[in-house]
């Protein structure tokens, strides 16, 4: 693809929290702000916050746009959970923003690591918000049950794109399975607010995210993020489209309209990105 168009170079390189960087080595944490090279990094590690990346660096699946690494994962540290709350207290999180790779060789996917770090993030930091980036649990709605014991205040899955573009962008992922992951934790847990995201710029057409939109009205999601795919390296899916702000606009005017509670869409919008604004309205 030709040239960077500019509301999408201003930004680049972005540096910065180098006091971030040594506080997360110092733990022996990884953040998924720098495992998939978010073009944001400089700005959230400079505010100090970040998306803590839980269950290793290693993941079961193998998704086109994504910079995490492949492979055979190493068993779940039991020592992560206590340092990564540490970590958020070390810089007084108010929002606290976990995800994880996908587990699929875990027996409950991962979900009982989750529900660690949560009460680890509740009895180390009892103020702040808790937001949960997942992965799908293969759909299983006994890993969703999980956790019931301590419940997060976000629950996030991304779609991630359009159903058509599915073999190609997330090939081991099945789209009616994360809408039915986000739909049966908002019926299981109504008080927990659920969020989902979508990266456009892979060759999705106007209407298909729209079509999106809807669905995951239907699955009761409150907020949705949309934001612009960028290639992380050459081994990764082409960008199709720089789409143009105006365009950013139009899907969040729509969303809006169609009933989300919170719709974050931009460029350069990710899925925690500025996630602690949403708190903050609430
Ligand atoms: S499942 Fe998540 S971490 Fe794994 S490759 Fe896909 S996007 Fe990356």
């Amino acid at each position: 693809m030709s040239e960077l168009p500019h509301w999408i170079k201003r930004r680049f390189p972005a540096s910065g929290g180098e006091n971030m960087e040594i506080l997360l080595r110092s733990l022996g944490l990884h953040t998924v702000c720098e495992s998939a090279r978010c073009p944001n990094i400089g700005e959230c590690f400079g505010k100090g916050t970040a998306t803590f990346l839980i269950l290793g660096e290693v993941c079961t699946r193998n998704c086109g746009f994504c910079a995490v690494k492949k492979g055979r994962p190493l068993p779940p540290d039991p020592e992560e959970p206590i340092r990564v709350a540490q970590a958020a207290k070390a810089l007084a999180l108010k929002h606290v923003v976990v995800t994880s790779v996908t587990r699929d060789d875990l027996p409950d996917g991962g979900a009982g690591h989750f529900v660690q770090v949560i009460r680890a993030l509740r009895m180390t930091l009892p103020s702040a918000t808790i937001e949960i980036l997942t992965p799908d649990f293969q759909g299983r709605e006994e890993f969703l049950e999980i956790f019931r014991e301590d419940l997060p205040d976000v629950f996030n899955h991304n779609v991630e794109t359009v159903p058509r573009l599915y073999p190609t962008v997330r090939p081991k992922a099945q789209y009616e399975r994360s809408l039915f992951v986000l739909e049966r934790f908002k019926a299981l847990f109504p008080s927990v607010l659920t969020k989902s995201g979508l990266m456009v710029g892979l060759g999705e057409t106007p209407e298909e995210v729209l079509e999106v939109l809807s669905d995951l009205r239907h699955a009761g999601c409150d907020i949705v993020t949309i934001g612009q795919y960028l290639r992380p390296s050459m081994k990764h899916l082409p960008v199709r489209a720089y789409v143009p702000p105006s365009w950013f606009s139009f899907y969040e005017e729509k969303a809006y309209e169609l009933g989300f509670w919170g719709v974050a869409s931009g460029p350069f919008v990710r899925s925690s990105y500025l996630a602690e604004r949403f708190m903050e309205v609430k």
